[in-house]
């Protein structure tokens, strides 16, 4: 394949994934990141920011599927859901899919990944014109401190722990994001590779268990990020992701690809290695 273009993404300086470029659609540099999107010859369009793989077309719906409807499975009656970055749009696209919410809040601090996401990656950036999504350009961090209004489920859809997502993965924001959550309040949100990142899952998982009252890792795999396994953390004010789940509410979501009802319950096995390495789940509190 002489001359053929690639796109790498270098991560941690150990790993190296290549994607073959067909040709690049956008290349952005806003105040807070690099953003790119390429047409891949295997993968569909791919949104990077600062040279890491965020949406890729081929797969992520797993990601998508995962992230809103594990939260919006086990809630009663999600109606007022607040994503926190999610620019590509992807979160908002699944979370619509509950005809119980009636808003949904998207909290993005660079403008240039939801207009890129919204010119060159319809598939998720379509779902932010939704007439029931409200795109706000800003820190979520900020957001959770100051709103008044308050929400059924928050997803953190963000970044890595640095740069303008370092303070997502902070006590002082998750207890914002505890006092914006209704009394049945969930937040899911991305926590990094169980395999490259595991302090960093640890660290989260600290910081929600003296916040919520159940706090549980849930794994997904998928084909794009660094070492295929990925994790979000659960917590919430009471409701259990697994005892909780309200299966009939995947039966009414229509084309779903990854999520279901089995596929959520399996997302809650946590092997022994990151068992260990978070502690073990506080079981007298956790299970109630
Ligand atoms: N699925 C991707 C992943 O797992 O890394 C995340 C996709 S989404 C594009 C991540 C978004 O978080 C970025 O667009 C970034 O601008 C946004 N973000 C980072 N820090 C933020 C903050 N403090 N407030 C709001 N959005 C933030």
């Amino acid at each position: 394949m002489t001359g053929a273009k690639w796109v790498d993404e270098v991560y941690k300086g150990v790993l190296r994934t290549g994607f073959r470029v067909r040709r690049r659609l956008f290349r952005g540099r806003s105040p807070f990141q690099k953003v790119e999107v390429v047409e891949t010859a295997g993968h569909g369009r791919l949104l990077l920011i600062d040279g890491m793989t965020m949406v890729s077309d081929r797969d992520e719906f797993i990601y998508h599927e995962t992230i809103a409807h594990v939260p919006l499975c086990v809630h009663p009656r999600p109606r007022r859901v607040l994503v926190i970055g999610g620019g590509d749009g992807g979160s908002v696209r699944e979370v619509l899919k509950h005809r119980s919410v009636e808003s949904c809040a998207l909290v993005e601090i660079d403008g240039m990944v939801v207009r890129a996401s919204r010119r060159f990656l319809p598939g998720t950036g379509r779902a932010l014109s939704d007439n029931r999504c409200r795109v706000l350009i800003e820190d979520g961090v900020r957001f959770v401190r100051e709103t008044s209004e308050r929400f059924d489920v928050v997803i953190v859809d963000s970044t890595e722990p640095f740069g303008p997502a370092a303070a997502l993965f902070g006590p002082s924001f998750y207890k914002d994001v505890r006092k914006v959550l209704t009394p049945d309040g969930i937040v899911v949100s991305q926590a990094g590779s169980p395999f490259y990142e595991i302090n960093t899952i640890r660290n989260l998982m600290a910081i929600l268990r003296p916040i919520f009252k159940v706090a549980r890792p849930c794994l997904f795999t998928n084909m794009t990020y660094p070492g295929g396994l990925w994790a979000f953390t659960f917590a919430s004010k009471g409701l259990h992701p697994v005892r909780d789940l309200k299966p009939v509410r995947a039966k009414g979501l229509k084309g779903l690809r990854w999520y279901s009802s089995d596929m959520h319950a399996a997302a809650f096995a946590v092997p022994p290695f990151l068992e260990r390495a978070i502690g073990p789940s506080l079981k007298g509190r956790e299970s109630r």
